[in-house]
């Protein structure tokens, strides 16, 4: 272990508390807790089923954000839930589209209370030719500390609630006016895809993103299959088979090097899970096939893991697990210590790949004027700016 990674720490803890709205809003309840929300503001038993799935439809098909617009549902049973409780969505304080389509919200979210600053996070929408990815956050900062990322040297962390989470997605689809009944009535949506590649560590933060994953991608509701749904991981190895077997999505893992030293330094967390118990976790992870590969991020930095040794030794540890990499050139931020790879060395480190039978695509990025642009919000969202660029870069590739 080398002296830098040694005094690194492998987490932090959360500092930030949530403190639930006066008004709670019942985005990102599950149905049986939607059900029981309903028996506390007096709705009878024999009625919660009912009244929860007509709720559900009118939230997560039609995308109410008023209880008025519920109109199959009584006059009365309206105004009481109004009293009690909301269908609000984070608010948005900002908003940027890009030249090339991409978009991005500023999300303000209730802080702990007395003292705290308001938590913001972004949220991202990258349309292209056939999907439209949304790249969504699980925390405020990140409970880790990878080297290389901007995210974890924030000192402020929250885990985000399902409801937040969810929130992401419908704030996404109301500013898209992507709900089912809006502008595309053939049914077509603007968001096909989503990527929990903003900022968090998103199995840090299982339960919230379990509920809200299963929320967003049920049926009878936004209804985006597992399939389009990849969760990026740095490698919280104990919640990767759950990952599979509760939630059932796609598995991306930052990968970022192929030996344990060199990894303990750039994803300290990989002290607590090293290589081997990451990989194997990989090999066991349910639902991993040819057909639903995991994919590996791997991040460009100049002469520190980008050396055609790297590349063959990355081949080998991949070997046997149904696999695609993802290059991703390093976005530099103020006081970084590294530098992108040249991109000579990018071309060479993809063929050697290609040639040993990976698709390895490096794209260029998108939204880059809108993101550069994030220095003019507030300094909170400066840090993210480079933490959406890193995910716009790793999502481009995703299936
Ligand atoms: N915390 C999770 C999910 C979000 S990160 C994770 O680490 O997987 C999305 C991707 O961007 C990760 O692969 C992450 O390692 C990478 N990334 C972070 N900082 C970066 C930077 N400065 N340049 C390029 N990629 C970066
Ligand atoms: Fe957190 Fe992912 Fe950044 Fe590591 S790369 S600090 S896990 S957001």
């Amino acid at each position: 272990m080398t002296p830098s990674a040694a005094s690194t720490l492998v987490e932090k803890t959360p500092l930030e508390t949530y403190v639930p709205p006066a008004k709670p809003s019942l985005i990102g309840l599950s149905r049986a807790e939607l059900c029981d929300r309903l028996g506390d503001v007096g709705v009878a038993p024999p009625q919660r089923k009912m009244r929860a799935q007509q709720l559900w439809h009118w939230m997560y098909v039609r995308g109410a954000r008023d209880f008025a617009e519920m109109t199959n549902v009584s006059k009365e049973m309206r105004a009481t839930l109004a009293e009690h409780v909301t269908v609000d969505r984070p608010e948005v304080v900002a908003e940027q589209i890009s030249a090339d389509g991409t978009r991005k919200w500023l999300l303000r979210l209730p802080s702990g209370g007395d003292g705290q600053k308001a938590h913001e996070v972004e949220c991202v929408y990258i349309p292209e030719t056939d999907r439209g990815t949304l790249c969504v956050s699980s925390q405020v900062g990140c409970t880790l500390n990878c080297s290389f990322c901007h995210t974890g040297t924030q000192r402020l962390v929250r885990n985000l609630t399902a409801g937040e989470i969810v929130g992401q997605v419908m704030v996404a689809r109301d500013r898209l006016n992507d709900w089912i009944d809006r502008e595309t009535p053939n049914g077509n949506r603007l968001i096909t895809n989503i990527v929990m590649m903003g900022m968090g560590e998103p199995l840090y933060n299982f339960d919230a993103v379990r509920d809200a994953l299963l929320i967003v991608s049920d049926n009878e509701g936004i209804g985006i299959s597992r399939r389009r749904i990849t969760l990026s991981t740095s490698g919280v190895v104990p919640n990767i088979k759950r990952t599979g077997d509760e939630i059932g999505v796609m598995l991306a893992i930052s990968l970022h090097a192929v030996r344990d030293e060199l990894r303990d330094e750039l994803v300290p967390l990989n002290r607590k899970y090293p290589l081997k118990e990451l990989l194997q976790a990989c090999r066991d992870y349910p639902g991993a096939s040819n057909a639903r590969r995991i994919t590996f991020e791997y991040v460009m930095l100049k002469d520190v893991n980008d050396s055609l040794d790297d590349a063959r030794k990355l081949v080998q540890l991949l070997k046997g697990i149904p696999a695609k990499i993802n290059l991703i050139p390093f976005n530099p931020w103020p006081g970084s210590k590294y530098e992108c790879s040249d991109w000579d060395q990018i071309e060479k480190f993809s063929e050697y790949i290609f040639n040993a039978g990976y698709s390895s695509p490096v794209r260029t990025p998108r939204g880059r004027d809108i993101l550069a642009a994030c220095g003019q919000l507030k300094s909170e969202t400066e840090k993210l700016s480079v933490r959406e660029r890193n995910a716009l870069r790793a999502m481009a590739m995703t299936d």
